[in-house]
């Protein structure tokens, strides 16, 4: 039987996707990681990411400062 692909979601624009074109993320004490493979983790799309408007919303959002966001994409891209 063939193993089905997971679909995630994106918590900005609730789009649907394969998990492996959505950006893992983890919140933990007030900060954004990368997923590290363990704990609590949540779904970004790469269009998401890479609006500053929406960086900013999913900074209100965790109630923390949306340079995290800024930083983080800056690693994903490079
Ligand atoms: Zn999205």
């Amino acid at each position: 039987m063939l193993k089905r692909k997971p679909i995630r979601m994106c918590i900005v624009c609730k789009q649907r996707g394969f998990q492996d074109t959505l950006i893992r993320l983890q919140h933990k004490e007030d900060n954004i990681f990368l997923f590290q493979g363990y704990g609590r983790s949540f779904y970004v799309c790469h269009s998401c990411m890479g609006d500053a408007k929406k960086r900013v919303g999913l900074g209100k959002r965790f109630k923390i400062n949306s340079e995290i966001f800024d930083k983080l994409l800056k690693e994903i891209d490079g």
